[in-house]
């Protein structure tokens, strides 16, 4: 297939890219380097560097089997405090695309979507009808989009699928996670481990959790690329279908540092701070539907497969 990727310079778009790639079809690039890099987009795709709103509707009138779309604003803390980005990059920007899918009659789309889509759970793990009320506007500008594709896709006819991500972690190959502002805790603590950072603050150990830290499920970069690849093959025309993606197993902040502590042999100074904002106690997906309809099942599960790639990736960085 021919195929647009959206934000294909970043951490997941680059690594499903290469993924792509490697499974045979004809990839190109769509990212504006605003957070992404030049050097992440994999070899052998075509790169085009332009803004998503203007450059959607040109390129997709080239002719297109489908849309993956990674390219968004994803912090949470800076949606809070500048909600009016979200709403243009995530959801002015997305209409834009989706009118170009439209108007081009582009026949799939694979939409990035993420378990802050749900907010603070009733009850884990979290299935795809669980209420969705988001905590903030990254997860509101997420599921509007999610909104509008259940639209267009029962509308115009469009083969629709959002993938609700919930920790993603690990590297592929050379293609890995490194945001110019670090707010997550599995590549904070690794730049402890390479020296370029003091020591790891832990949000809270008085959470209601087994060691009193926070849970999450972090899901492997390359079973999240193996869905996107599996959700393209599976997608139905008039049909908008979304799956949580997670481990269905929570590890706690302690676990990972603990964890990274035995990867890289390096002792990784913790210190407990205050909690932090806008944080649930624990975030654990079900993904029986991607397991049953996808015929899906992550392959990378453990906190030493995930720590592990995403430390060789941290040291080729290093040493580039
Ligand atoms: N966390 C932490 N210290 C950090 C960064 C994150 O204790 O420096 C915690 C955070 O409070 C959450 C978990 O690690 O409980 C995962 O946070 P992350 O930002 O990686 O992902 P999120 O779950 O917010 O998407």
């Amino acid at each position: 297939m021919k195929l647009l990727v959206t934000g294909g310079a970043g951490y997941v778009g680059s690594v499903c890219a290469a993924h792509l790639l490697e499974a045979g079809h004809d990839v190109v690039v769509l990212d504006d380097l605003s957070t992404g890099h030049r050097d992440a987009v994999p070899g052998g795709a075509r790169f085009v560097e332009a803004d998503l709103a203007e450059a959607a509707g040109d390129l997709l009138g080239e002719g297109f089997d489908g849309v993956l779309h990674f390219a968004a604003r994803s912090l949470v803390g800076e949606s809070v405090q500048k909600p009016e980005i979200y709403w243009q990059a995530n959801v002015v920007t997305t209409l834009r695309l989706l009118e170009a899918i439209r108007t081009h009659a582009t026949p799939r789309l694979v939409f990035s979507s993420t378990a802050a889509t749900y907010g603070e759970p009733e009850s884990v793990p979290i299935r795809e009808d669980s209420p969705t009320r988001p905590t903030n506007p990254y997860g509101a500008s997420k599921l509007a989009i999610d909104h509008m594709i259940t639209s267009y896709a029962a509308a115009h006819g469009l083969a629709a699928t959002s993938l609700r991500y919930f920790n993603v972690a690990g590297a592929h190959d050379r293609f890995g996670e490194r945001h110019t502002v670090e707010t997550h805790l599995i590549p904070i603590v690794l730049q402890v481990a390479a020296g370029t950072r003091e020591s790891v603050q832990m949000f809270g150990d008085d959470w209601d959790t087994p060691d009193g830290t926070c849970v999450r499920d972090y899901i492997h970069v390359d079973d999240l690329a193996d869905a996107h690849l599996r959700a393209l093959d599976r997608a139905t025309p008039g049909v908008h279908a979304i799956y949580n993606l997670g481990n269905g197993h929570g590890f706690s902040v302690r676990e990972v540092v603990e964890a990274c502590r035995e990867v890289t042999g390096h002792p990784i100074p913790a210190e407990v701070a205050p909690r932090r904002a806008g944080d649930p106690a624990v975030l654990v997906a079900s993904s029986e539907r991607a397991r049953t309809e996808l015929g899906w099942a992550p392959t990378r599960t453990t906190l030493a497969d995930m720590v592990g790639d995403a430390w060789r990736f941290t040291q080729q960085r290093q040493q580039s």
